[in-house]
């Protein structure tokens, strides 16, 4: 077996940080030789990092349990362990203030760790991509600019957008290259409480309630689609114009899965129920052709019945890495409505940060 590449985790002791962890745990590829988290978690084994606070039901290898967790905020433990060939790049799961975030994941790009990041800090940067592998795998293309522009050898950063608006973003895609892109959309999202990181929103606003406010949400979900749809020209990149967005974004007592109800207007051509059902069944991006280990086999995946999709029985379909879709049906106001599911932890967050570690891998950014 080819030898796997070294990587570390900053953050690795959060809720996004704990799913890196374990679902690095059997991956053909990579293999996790660091770990990085807050001053109050380093210097300690991540067993004893995590004690009473691990989340998950699967646990982790025991050679990752006795790794010594390092202080993020110090980037030379990063490339002493890049110099040891024991990092090669890193996850980025750190839940610190945008700012300083955004300094500390430029600080590892300069000193030649690329950084595959969750944090919100840099999805608006100019240069950088924000990646769904399936949506624009060609947004890559401004990562030598961004190296070239910082004078950066080998490090790079480049991010994935907020797990809210995960659920709809592919199945857009997937009418928007069959031609019928989308040009105005309301959504109320039902966000799960492991959105919110450890130990998250108190329990007792969370029981028995419903948390009309996610802080930044709302701005995020509307905005981050038009830079995914967007395209680079002269190694800048453009902005879609469309769809126009309105979301509301709430805090639901769920564990895990997000879910969105969606309002769509076509732009102009309006395909019927049965052609977008088929449109979906079809999509598939370069990960499933290139046969990525994290692609989903069908990204898109559309239940019949009228009940579903429901996180607890759909937020773990193909490995908690496909959007599970129902209820399609004609809007009163706009074109269509439905509701749409995606794991926030895992595609929302570690999983889709894998698969585009992947991506980058398969072009040739990584190893
Ligand atoms: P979390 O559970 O609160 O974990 C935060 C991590 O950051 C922990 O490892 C923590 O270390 C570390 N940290 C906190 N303050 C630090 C500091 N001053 N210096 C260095 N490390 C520090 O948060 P999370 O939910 O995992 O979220 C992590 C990131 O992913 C956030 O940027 C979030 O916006 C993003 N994200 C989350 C989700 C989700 O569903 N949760 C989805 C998409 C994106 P200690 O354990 O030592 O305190």
């Amino acid at each position: 077996m080819a030898q796997k590449i070294p990587v570390g985790i900053l953050g690795a002791t959060g809720m996004v940080g704990q799913q890196y962890i374990s679902l690095l745990n059997d991956h053909p590829w990579f293999e996790v030789r660091f770990a990085a988290a807050s001053p109050r978690s380093a210097g300690k084994k991540y067993a004893e990092a995590t004690a009473g606070r691990w989340q998950l039901a699967k646990t982790y290898a025991p050679d990752v349990g006795s790794i010594i967790v390092e202080d993020a905020n110090d980037v030379s433990r990063a490339v002493a362990a890049f110099k040891k060939g024991e990092c090669s790049f890193v996850f980025s799961a750190l839940e610190m203030g945008k700012d300083e975030t955004r300094t500390l994941e430029e600080q590892y790009a300069a000193a030649g760790i690329p950084v595959i990041s969750n944090a919100s800090a840099h999805r608006w940067t100019p240069d950088v991509p924000v990646l769904i592998a399936e949506i624009n795998p060609e947004h890559t293309d401004i990562i030598p600019v961004q190296k070239k522009s910082r004078g950066w050898d080998r490090g790079f950063i480049a991010v994935k957008p907020n797990c809210s608006i995960q659920s709809y973003m592919k199945p857009l895609h997937a009418l928007a290259q069959a031609g019928f892109p989308a040009q105005r959309l309301i959504v109320t999202t039902m966000q799960a409480v492991s959105g919110a990181g450890y130990p998250g929103v108190p329990s007792l606003d969370m029981l028995d309630n419903v948390v009309p406010y996610i802080g930044g949400e709302e701005e995020k979900s509307e905005r981050e689609p038009l830079k995914i749809f967007g395209f680079i020209d002269n190694d800048v990149f453009k902005n879609a114009e469309f769809p126009k967005i309105s979301a509301c974004c709430n805090r639901v007592p769920v564990t895990d899965g997000h879910i969105a109800c969606v309002s769509l207007e076509f732009m102009d051509k309006k395909p019927s129920l049965d052609e977008i059902k088929k449109i979906w069944a079809a999509y598939k991006g370069v990960p499933q052709e290139a046969g990525l280990p994290f692609a989903p086999k069908q990204p898109i995946i559309y239940r019949e019945e009228d009940n579903r999709p429901q996180p607890r029985k759909d937020r773990d379909a193909d490995k908690a890495m496909a959007v599970v879709i129902g209820r399609l049906r004609p809007c009163n106001v706009f074109d269509v409505r439905f509701t749409a599911l995606s794991h926030n932890t895992v595609r929302g967050a570690a999983g889709g940060g894998i698969l585009n570690a992947e991506l980058l891998k398969y072009k040739g950014f990584l190893g």
